[in-house]
């Protein structure tokens, strides 16, 4: 059986206050709950491991610098995240990918970053709206899987997040049959490099546009095992529903 997983990607948003979302989070949330991972801005990642211990929510990071420590002003390693507490690192998002010009390239190296620090690497993939619509979106994410995914992946130090650009903070969702495509052909892509025993149980989430009343939907998919949601993690009545129809 293949863990499940709920991720809140909270982006550039919350301070210390917010944090009681957690504990909000946790009353909401049903008794068989998936695992629930929040990723808060690296400011908040100390006091959130603090108030998330006696919750069982995993804390983790939105971002981490590919070198362990140096003169990379503003930048956090992933083994300054890991000293927090946190047990993830997301790397890869596409508004990273975006805004840095970050590169497959940089993804893989920030993943193994992220593994040397003990830390389980989120590795977001997805096309934009214009390879979306030219029908590219096969190749453009067999390139991203060839090139972000580090050789030593294995289904515990990685969850993959196919996360379309064009459906992150939009309200458009892909129908419930282009998830499946996408879903079934990134398993067959890591089956095929990394066996059937990683590929079978290596988590697969699809992020963009979750919210409460799509999320039963997007769960339908056999290879989609959790979600990664931006907007609708900030509150806790928003997030717990979408974890209740994972469990
Ligand atoms: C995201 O930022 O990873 C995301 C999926 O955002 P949203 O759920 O708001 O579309």
């Amino acid at each position: 059986m293949r863990r499940k997983l709920a991720a809140g990607n909270w982006k550039m948003n919350g301070t210390a206050a917010s944090l009681a979302e957690l504990e909000a989070l946790k009353a909401l949330m049903p008794e068989n709950a998936p695992d629930v991972l929040i990723c808060p801005p690296a400011p908040l990642l100390f006091r959130a491991n603090e108030a998330a211990r006696a919750t069982g929510i995993q804390i983790g990071a939105q971002d981490c610098h590919a070198q362990n420590s140096g003169a990379f002003t503003g930048d956090i390693s992933a083994a300054m995240i890991a000293d927090t507490g946190a047990s993830h690192v997301i790397v890869g998002h596409s508004e990273r990918r975006e805004a840095y010009e970050e590169h497959d390239s940089d993804v893989r190296k920030k993943a193994k970053a992220a593994w040397a620090a003990g830390l389980t690497a989120v590795i977001c993939i997805g096309e934009s709206a214009d390879n979306h619509s030219a029908n590219n979106t096969l190749d453009i994410i067999a390139g991203q899987l060839a090139g972000s995914l580090p050789d030593g992946m294995t289904a515990t130090n990685t969850v993959i997040a196919y996360e379309p650009i064009w459906a992150i903070g939009t309200g458009k969702v892909p129908t419930l049959e282009q998830i499946v495509e996408v879903h079934d052909f990134i398993r067959g892509k890591i089956i095929s490099r990394f066996g059937a025993e990683i590929g079978d149980m290596i988590p697969l989430l699809y992020g963009g546009s979750v919210k409460p009343d799509n999320a039963a939907m997007i769960f339908k998919a056999e290879n989609v095992d959790g979600a990664l949601v931006g907007g609708a993690s900030l509150k806790a009545a928003d997030f717990a529903p979408i974890i209740s129809a994972l469990a």
